[in-house]
């Protein structure tokens, strides 16, 4: 299957242009209209590359790009814009896209760049996969079995730890507060205070292993609560 490349850009004239032109040059070509479609349409992991206007509606391209990489996106980002200032380059790629073309442009030079990048991301992900790979796996959780491997060893998990996991799974990568897991995991009837759920979430990372230096799986939001990450392999609800 063709290369998938994503295209923000709001004038519709050069979008339709250089869509037309990257799909008959086999590409798979998606199209963003503004600075928020952007971001969105840029989590999409299977993107080989993003074509980046700066000067957008709703969101500008310099503040797509920082958000995508802040956000662990490692897809080439090509800025093509019309500001063509040293300082607006060294801005963007600054920000982290891997290179910058100016308007107006030639359609050829651009055919190469995207190339030169496409190679260059493939390689990163290769590098990255072979990565999570080597890694072991030493943690599993396993809450339909209601237990846990721990660097191999078989650790069982009481019911309410598991209903609190449970939840975690549910909203994982979102910021839980307190008073939530208070309602939704314990319930209204419980006399429970946050406190106790402070309690609990330490035994867990005890049992997790995850209990030293900077948790792993469940980080403390100061003033909040938690936000989960989910151990990268051999986990299932
Ligand atoms: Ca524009």
């Amino acid at each position: 299957m063709g290369k998938k490349i994503l295209i923000v850009e709001d004038e519709e004239g050069l979008r339709i242009t250089m869509g037309d032109r990257l799909a008959s040059e086999g590409y798979h070509v998606i199209e963003a209209k503004t600075g928020t479609q952007g971001i969105e349409y840029g989590h999409n992991e299977t993107i080989d590359l993003i074509i980046l206007d700066i000067m957008l509606p709703e969101v500008d391209g310099f503040t797509v790009c920082k958000k995508l990489r802040e956000d662990g996106i490692l897809t080439p980002i090509i800025i093509l814009s019309a500001k063509s200032l040293l300082e607006d380059k060294v801005t963007g790629l600054k920000t982290g896209a891997d290179d910058y073309i100016t308007k107006p442009f030639e359609m050829a030079e651009l055919l190469a760049r995207i190339e030169v990048q496409i190679r260059r991301g493939e390689a990163i992900k290769a590098v990255h996969s072979r990565q999570q790979d080597d890694e072991p796996a030493d943690l599993t959780i396993n809450l339909r079995r209601g237990y846990m491997e721990v660097h191999g060893q078989e650790v069982p998990l009481l019911a309410q730890e598991i209903k609190l996991l449970d939840y975690m799974y549910l909203h994982e990568g979102e910021v839980i507060s307190r008073d939530t897991l208070l309602d939704e995991v314990w319930g209204y009837e419980e006399k429970v205070s946050t406190r106790t759920i402070d309690v609990h979430v330490a035994r867990l990372r005890q049992k997790m292993d995850d209990a030293k230096g900077v948790p792993r799986y469940i980080q403390t939001v100061r003033g909040i609560g938690y936000k989960f990450t989910s151990p990268r392999s051999g986990s299932s609800r």
